[in-house]
C-alpha cells in the first residue's frame, strides 16, 4: 500500500485526486484462518494489528457485524489519560497512552493525537483526598501527574466557574500529556495497516455462533456461513454477555447505554479536557469549534444505542454550574453507545473455559483510550497465552476476590 506523505497529497493534488488506493480491502471470507477476532472496534483491530506487527501471525480475519470503528469507537468522547489508582491499570494505560504519542507514525495515518491536558476537578474534600493518593500513586507508578490548586485550575481553564453554587473547584489531579484523539481515525488507521498485512477485515457479517468439539473452539457461524479458526478474540464490548452466551460461559458484566452530546461550534475557548465527576459530566472542545460533553451511564441494562433523555439534562445542568458561559449554546446531536460495566470497573482480558477462546471485554465508559495498550496485551495473551501486560485482568480474579477497584478513576469519568 502507498505510503500517506505530503508528497503523496501534492501528486493527488495534481491529477484530480485520482490515485488514492483503497484504505483497506473488503474481502470474502476464506475457509478458515489462523486467528479470528470478533469486532472490528478499536481494541479489535489493534489486537489483530499486533498480533501481525508483534508476532507476525497475520491469516487473521477481524469479523464485524457493521461496519468498522461503528460500535463504541465511532460514539466515544476521546479522552485519553492514564492517572488510574491501581497498578495493573496505570500499566495498560500508560502503556496505551505511549502508543499514542507515536500511533499517527506507526500507523502512517493522522489520527490527530492532542496531548492537550486532561484535568480531574475535585470538587469535595473526600475527592480531593482521593486524587492526592492517585497523584502518589502515579508517582510511584513513573505517570506524570499532579494535583493543582484552584488557581492553577483557572489559570489552565479561565472559563471555568471556581465557585459553583452547589460544588467549589477545591483543585484537581491534572495529567499534561492526556487529550483526544480523534476516533474513527484510530479504527480506520488500524484497519489499513492490518489490511496491508494481507488480514481480512470482514464487515457487515453477524457471528451467530461459536462451534465447538471437545471443549475447544472449533470455528464460528456467520451470517455468511461457518469459518473454521482454533484461536477465537471476542472483543465485542456492549455484546461480550451474548456472545460468551454463544460460546457456553457467562460473564460478570452488565450492558448499559452511554451517552454523549456536543454543542454548536463556536471560538476556542477550552484548549484541554475537564472532567467534573461530582456534578457527573466533562467536557472539551473539537477540532471544529464544538464542545464535546459527556455524562454518565443509565442506571439500568439496555441495548439501545441512544440514552436516556433525563441524563443530558443532569449532564448539561452539572455543566452550566461549572461552565455558566454554555449556558445559550444550542445542542447540536446527542448518541449512544451500549457499553459493557464490570462490578470493579477494569477490564477482563483473559482465557475463557472454552479452550482457544480469549476474552477482551469491560472497558466500561473508558476504553477508547486504552485501546493501543489492549490490543498489544491482548495480541501477547493470544499469540503466548500470557502477557504481563494483563495478567491481573482476567476472569478468576472474580472468583478469588482479587479486584482491581477502579471505582473512582473509571466509576464515572471515561
Ligand atoms: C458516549 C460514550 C463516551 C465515551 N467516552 C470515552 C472517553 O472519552 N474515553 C474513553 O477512553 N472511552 C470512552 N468511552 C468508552 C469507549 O468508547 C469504549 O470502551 C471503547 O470504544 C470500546 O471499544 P471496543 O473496540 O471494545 O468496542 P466497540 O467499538 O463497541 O466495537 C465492538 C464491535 O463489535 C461488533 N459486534 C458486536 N456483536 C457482534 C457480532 N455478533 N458479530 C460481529 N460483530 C459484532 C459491534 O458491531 C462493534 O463494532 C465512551 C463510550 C461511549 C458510549
Amino acid at each position: 500500500m502507498r505510503r500517506y506523505s505530503a508528497f503523496a497529497i501534492a501528486r493527488e493534488a495534481a491529477r484530480y485526486h485520482q490515485g488514492w488506493e483503497r484504505a483497506w480491502a473488503s474481502p470474502e471470507p476464506k475457509k478458515s484462518y489462523d486467528a479470528i477476532i470478533v469486532g472490528a472496534g478499536g481494541h479489535g483491530l489493534a489486537t489483530a494489528f499486533y498480533l501481525g506487527k508483534n508476532f507476525g501471525i497475520t491469516n487473521v480475519a477481524v469479523i464485524e457485524k457493521g461496519w468498522l470503528g461503528g460500535g463504541n469507537t465511532g460514539r466515544n468522547t476521546t479522552i485519553i489519560r492514564s492517572n488510574y489508582l491501581q497498578d495493573a491499570s496505570a500499566a495498560i494505560y500508560e502503556k496505551a497512552r505511549g502508543l499514542y504519542e507515536t500511533m499517527s507514525q506507526d500507523l502512517n495515518y493522522n489520527v490527530m493525537f492532542s496531548p492537550r491536558g486532561v484535568i480531574m476537578l475535585a470538587q469535595t474534600h473526600h475527592e480531593v483526598r482521593g486524587y492526592q493518593r492517585t497523584a502518589h500513586a502515579n508517582a510511584l507508578q513513573g505517570v506524570k501527574t499532579e494535583f493543582i490548586s484552584p488557581q492553577r485550575v483557572k489559570e489552565i481553564v479561565p472559563i471555568i466557574n471556581l465557585d459553583g453554587p452547589r460544588y467549589p473547584v477545591l483543585g484537581g489531579l491534572w495529567q499534561a500529556r492526556g487529550g483526544t484523539a480523534r476516533h474513527d481515525a484510530v479504527a480506520w488507521g488500524y484497519a489499513r495497516a492490518c489490511s496491508d498485512m494481507g488480514m481480512d477485515i470482514i464487515q457487515k457479517t453477524e457471528v451467530t455462533g461459536v462451534r465447538k468439539e471437545n471443549g475447544a473452539v472449533v470455528g464460528v457461524e456467520t451470517s455468511r456461513g461457518f469459518i473454521g479458526t482454533k484461536k477465537l478474540g471476542i472483543v465485542v464490548a456492549g455484546h461480550s454477555g451474548v456472545l460468551a452466551d454463544m460460546a457456553g460461559f457467562r460473564l460478570p458484566i452488565e450492558s448499559v447505554a452511554l451517552q454523549a452530546l456536543v454543542s454548536e461550534p463556536i471560538k476556542p475557548c477550552m484548549d484541554c479536557v475537564v472532567m467534573a465527576n461530582t456534578v457527573h459530566g466533562y467536557m472539551s472542545q473539537s477540532d471544529k469549534g464544538e464542545m464535546v460533553i459527556g455524562g454518565g451511564a443509565d442506571g439500568y441494562n439496555n441495548y439501545t444505542q441512544r440514552g436516556s433523555f433525563h441524563h443530558i439534562e443532569e449532564t448539561v445542568r452539572a455543566l452550566v454550574e461549572t461552565f455558566p458561559m454554555i449556558s445559550r449554546l444550542k445542542q447540536l446531536r446527542q448518541w449512544g453507545g451500549i457499553v459493557d460495566m464490570t462490578g470493579d470497573r477494569s477490564p477482563i482480558l483473559s482465557k475463557t473455559p472454552v479452550e482457544g477462546v480469549f476474552i477482551n471485554c469491560g472497558w466500561g465508559t473508558g476504553g477508547f483510550k486504552a485501546i493501543p495498550g489492549s490490543g498489544w496485551g491482548f495480541a501477547e495473551l493470544m499469540a503466548r497465552g500470557y502477557s504481563p501486560l494483563t495478567a491481573e485482568f482476567g476472569l478468576n480474579r472474580f472468583k478469588e476476590g482479587r479486584f482491581i477497584d477502579e471505582s473512582v478513576a473509571a466509576g464515572v469519568a471515561h
